[in-house]
């Protein structure tokens, strides 16, 4: 079911926040990260995923030293699968934790995954000339700023100059 949560500002704690989940009833609680809170953690799967390729490496050196094989064989297989893991953990991160969300190989009854932000707005483009106005709409952008900056392009847009109708703006 769609739950719209809003994330702490970028340097706050992880807030605590509640849902009450549509099939069973139960109230969750999930913690969810700021925009940066959730870089970071995104950050620590993919340094863990290249320990994993760390692993491996070391798993071939010790096979190839011949010291002790049966541990060289462990760590190359150990190697590449903690990199699956953990690679698949950073891309599944989405910056909210609990009840198994988040954490990599669980198959959580209640999980949360990010929808795209809702930056759907339509290009400001003219019909008649092809300019177009250009406001920011990258998806780490809050809705709200994203909001902000199309209605001030909006109102540029507006007062545009139009090549097509002689240099006297739109109607
Ligand atoms: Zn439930
Ligand atoms: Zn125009």
């Amino acid at each position: 079911m769609p739950w719209e949560i809003v994330r702490p500002d970028d340097g706050l704690p992880a807030a605590r926040r509640s849902v009450r989940c549509r099939a069973c009833g139960k109230e969750l609680t999930f913690t969810v990260y700021s925009v940066t809170g959730t870089g970071r953690r995104q950050a620590r799967w993919r340094a863990s995923a290249w320990g994993g390729l760390g692993t491996l490496v070391a798993g071939v050196a010790v096979l190839f030293s011949g010291a002790i094989v049966g541990v060289g064989v462990a760590l190359v297989i150990a190697g590449p699968i903690l990199g699956l893991v953990f690679g698949t953990a950073a891309s599944d991160e989405v910056g909210i934790s609990g009840h198994g969300n988040g954490f990599p190989v669980t198959n959580a009854k209640h999980s949360v995954t990010a929808s795209p932000p809702p930056h759907d707005l339509p290009d400001l483009t003219c019909t008649r000339c092809g300019h177009m106005e250009e406001f920011p709409r990258a998806a780490y952008f809050r809705d709200d700023y994203v909001r902000e900056q199309y209605e001030a392009a909006r109102d540029r847009f507006a007062r545009h100059v139009c090549l097509a109708s002689g240099g006297t703006g739109p109607k």
